[in-house]
């Protein structure tokens, strides 16, 4: 019979949600669309400084990608290191991986400082090579990130791996000690409590259907309409992330909203889960293509992957759970038997460049394309877009970067040639 869709962490959170906020003000000092990790972020950061800050979201407080992830909060960046210095240069790129570094710090001081119940552990990450030439370049890849970065990333031999994890089917791997993992959705629900205690009106059920620019005398606000009414704002956060919609089209035209799939067995037993995952580390295999999982904190194996292209949708959530246990089966044969209790999915925001972006679009601060490292980064980002907001000095060196546009077919809202780009990174899977 096929499993409905559900989503594991969701069915883990036991504090009770943050209150919607009443009536809409007339004016507020800022308005936030979106309630996930960046807008949250960005609240709580300017509730605290004394700034008037209301955060609308469509749905319900965390319900876009920050309740469905991984919960894998990673050091680096997509792309591979020598890509980005070609791309950006040394120095930009050194400030590029420290933010990475910093972005896990920040999300570990917030859950310590908030009291957030969400299992964080400075676990690490693995890195597991599909292929002999995913390995062979991992030594390389780990000393120029030792010369540049100063940062340590330790490479695990085959012969080494058990030690790692319970599967025979990798070439060897590489691990940093400096990622974590967490609960999201138990994360996103604390960061909204918080954001809330610290004085930010958040309004669920509330979505932004147009926003338009208003200048008075040589004095500019936005006039954000939402579908409870309409209120004036001084300045405007958009942290809508992958499901970014047409009321924003400007920064709609550069987000390409992907589809990703998390499947969760039952309980196993607590033996048997240590020899699936010995370090319990948040785990990755080198493809384009990839699987992620990692090991619930009641021992459940969580496997994840792009079974699907597209956003998610009843027939995405069904087609991947079969998918993905066929993945998850293929690295470790022993959970064959295993009984799949949870499938759900969510949409990553990628951009063309698979680079994250801040800044300012149409006169509105927005920080946008955190793809798979949206855990630290998102929250990291909004806290740095509250602060410019507040008058912090700018650092952050994503911001001014070239950002260009999606190409048309693979635009949110508009994503018809997906399945091109998914054919695309199949091929690369297979050559490279
Ligand atoms: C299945 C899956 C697995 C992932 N795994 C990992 C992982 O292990 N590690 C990692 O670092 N990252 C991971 N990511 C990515 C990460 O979850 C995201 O990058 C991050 O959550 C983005 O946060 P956000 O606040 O920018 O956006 P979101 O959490 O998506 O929040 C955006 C919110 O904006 C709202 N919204 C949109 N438009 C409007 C509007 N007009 N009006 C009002 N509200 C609006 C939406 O309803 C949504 O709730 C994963 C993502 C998915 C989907």
């Amino acid at each position: 019979m096929p499993i409905r869709e559900k989503n594991y962490w969701l069915e883990t959170v036991t504090t009770p949600p943050a209150q919607s906020a009443r009536d809409l003000p007339d004016t507020i000092d800022v308005a936030v669309v979106g309630a996930g990790y960046c807008g949250l972020s960005a609240a709580r950061i300017l509730a605290k400084r004394g700034v008037n800050v209301a955060v609308f979201e469509a749905e319900t407080f965390g319900w876009g990608a920050s309740s469905r992830n991984g919960g894998m909060a990673l050091t680096g960046m997509k792309l591979p290191v020598p890509a980005l210095i070609k791309r950006y240069g040394r120095e930009t790129v050194r400030k590029m991986y420290a933010a990475s570094l910093e972005s896990i710090d920040c999300v570990e001081q917030i859950v310590r400082e908030e009291n957030i119940d969400c299992s964080f552990s400075r676990c690490g990450h693995l890195e597991v090579a599909c292929k002999q030439a995913h390995f062979d370049a991992y030594e390389e890849s780990s000393a120029l990130v030792k010369r540049e970065f100063n940062h340590e990333l330790r490479i695990i031999l085959k012969s080494e791996l058990r030690g790692e994890i319970g599967s025979d089917i990798y070439y060897g791997g590489m691990v940093d000690e400096t990622s974590a993992g967490l609960n999201p959705a138990r994360y996103v629900a604390g960061l909204a409590l918080a954001a809330q205690r610290a004085g930010a009106c958040l309004y669920d059920h509330t979505r932004v259907t147009s926003i338009a620019l208003e200048k008075n005398n040589g004095a500019r606000k936005f006039r954000v309409q939402t579908s409870k009414g309409a209120i004036t704002a001084r300045e405007l956060i958009l942290a809508s992330g992958a499901y970014t919609t047409q009321a924003t089209p400007a920064l709609q035209k550069k987000i390409i909203p992907i589809g990703s799939y998390i499947i969760a067995t039952e309980v196993l037993p607590a033996e048997f889960a240590r020899e699936l995952s010995p370090r319990n580390r948040m785990i990755y295999d080198s493809k384009h293509f990839l699987y992620y999982y990692r090991l619930t904190s009641d021992n459940r194996m969580l496997f994840g992957g792009r079974a699907a292209f597209f956003p998610e949708t009843e027939n995405t959530v069904r087609q991947s759970a079969e998918i993905l246990r066929r993945g998850m089966i293929s690295v470790y044969p022993q959970l064959r038997d295993s009984k799949i209790e949870f499938v759900w999915g969510g949409t990553l925001d990628f951009t063309l460049d698979v680079m994250p972006h801040a800044g300012k679009i149409d006169g509105m601060y927005f920080a946008a394309g955190f793809a798979g490292h949206g855990v630290a980064a998102a929250t990291w980002f909004g806290a740095k877009l509250a602060g410019l907001i507040c008058g912090d000095a700018n650092d952050i060196p994503f911001d001014g970067i070239k950002f260009p546009a999606a190409p048309l077919g693979l635009r949110s809202g508009n994503t018809w040639a997906l399945p091109l780009a998914s054919a695309w990174y199949r091929i690369l899977d297979f050559f490279t």
